[in-house]
């Protein structure tokens, strides 16, 4: 039987990871993106006055492996690099979740991914668990050779639990679809025969999807024009700030652009540019890459990377990393909507001052979930082997992404609540039925 929390409990549980906080101990659990997923897991269960059996499951990931990953690298020495595959949770579906390379991953920043998967699925419906996986590098200073027997090391070791019914990886941030094809082949060469399903965000030509490349900024660019249309302001005469410049960051400026938006600033690891003017993104988009970055890029004005989120614009898409919006700059934030393309920008510091400060924040787990909704039809597509037209793709994208801002917004409105703790429990409710369901084995 599972026994019921009070609305209280789960609040004090919540409660204790902040009020142990001095300042100085606040921003160490800022910086915690663990710490930030379970703060918001509690106060999303308390809240619905979820069963505390349920949320205590959701406190553990069901599955960490650790691999150490040897590489030779080109000077024939070795190098062994840590990496993880994390699985959250398998209630809803096999798990699914990207990986990502980067020399600041930790075993809490994949734990904490991996438990936005499990919410982002099953606030989009799709019949998937979460996942996350990462590997500690930096792919900047390695060369091509090294990368690949990086990915193929690292997908021989987390081979004992991925597979097209168990755990199905994709491209995160830093991997590309040359290394999920790479992915691919490393597991078919295991089993003996071609399994393109294993993985997903592969290139077309080895059973990727139309569209997939594109999905995630697309899907940011959909809950934005239902965002516009609930609130009642015109895209078209909207400007947008883009804090990141890859796989979700430029698509993002691409479709805002093509569809008239004004885009006034972009940014990469490099820092930003601003015009409030407008920026000229495809020309962008073709300087990045031939140049590799956006340094050096002739147009606007330079803005250091740091205070680029102050940026002067109407909507903010933060599609970077983890921790970006925080209590120390919250305050300072121009945008009147915040769009989170990447994964856990906005600390629940900051989303507490954005709230007060009646800045409207569509939360991670619903804005970049076009990505893994298209990584679905991917799968569904290799699964049949049977490929469909990127027009019914993007159709069927715009269906999933209207209905599950419509879900979270009646939500919010129903509640009373902001759109985060919205979010959090459309995919807690769906996510507990199965749980309920499913029982407890044994
Ligand atoms: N890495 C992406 C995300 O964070 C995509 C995951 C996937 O397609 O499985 O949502």
């Amino acid at each position: 039987m599972e026994t019921k929390t009070s609305a209280k409990s789960a609040q004090r549980s919540s409660q204790v990871r902040i009020s142990r906080s001095p300042a100085a101990a606040l921003e160490s659990s800022e910086s915690n993106p663990w710490l930030q997923a379970m703060e918001q897991l509690n106060r999303a269960g308390a809240k619905m006055k979820m069963e505390e059996n349920i949320l205590e499951r959701l406190r553990h990931c069901k599955r960490i492996l650790t691999v150490s990953v040897p590489v030779t690298m080109d000077d024939g020495t070795l190098k062994v690099f840590e990496g993880y595959r994390i699985q959250h949770n398998l209630d809803r579906g096999p798990a699914k979740g990207g990986i990502r390379y980067h020399p600041q991953v930790s075993l809490d920043e994949v734990k904490a991914l991996s438990f936005w998967m499990t919410m982002k699925c099953a606030v989009v419906n799709l019949p998937y668990g979460g996942a996350k996986g990462g590997v500690i590098c930096d792919p900047s200073k390695m060369s091509i050779g090294e990368i690949e027997r990086l990915t193929r090391r690292y997908t021989s070791e987390i081979s004992i639990i991925i597979g097209p019914d168990k755990d199905i990886p994709a491209p995160d941030v830093n991997t590309n679809e040359q290394i999920m094809s790479w992915v691919m082949d490393t597991y078919s060469m295991t089993i003996g025969y071609s399994c393109p399903g294993v993985v997903t965000g592969k290139p077309i030509d080895v059973g990727g999807s139309l569209g997939r490349r594109e999905a995630t900024g697309r899907g940011v660019f959909y809950v934005t024009r239902e965002l516009a249309d609930v609130k009642g302001f015109d895209l078209t005469k909207s400007t947008v700030a883009i804090q990141g410049f890859g796989n979700v960051g430029s698509n993002a400026a691409k479709v805002f652009y093509e569809h008239g938006s004004k885009v006034v600033g972009v940014s990469d690891v490099t820092g930003g540019v601003w015009d409030p003017k407008g920026l000229p993104i495809p020309e962008i988009i073709d300087y990045v890459a031939r140049q590799g970055s956006l340094a050096g890029y002739p147009g606007g004005k330079r803005i250091p990377g740091n205070e680029f989120v102050e940026v002067p614009c109407d909507i903010l898409v933060p599609a970077a990393m983890e921790n970006q919006i925080t209590h120390e700059n919250a305050g300072r934030v121009k945008a009147k909507y915040i769009v989170e393309g990447a994964n856990g920008p906005t600390t629940n510091a900051a989303d507490r001052i954005l709230n007060e400060r009646g800045v409207v924040v569509v939360p991670d787990i619903l804005a970049n979930a076009g990505g893994v909704t298209v990584s679905y039809f991917e799968w569904v597509q290799d699964i049949q082997a049977y490929f469909w037209s990127e027009k019914d793709i993007n159709a069927r994208l715009q269906e999933i992404m209207v209905r599950a801002f419509r879900d979270v917004w009646d939500m919010a409105q129903k509640e009373k609540v902001d759109l985060r703790l919205a979010a959090f429990m459309v995919g807690l409710n769906r996510l507990a039925k199965a749980v309920r369901l499913r029982g407890r084995f044994p």
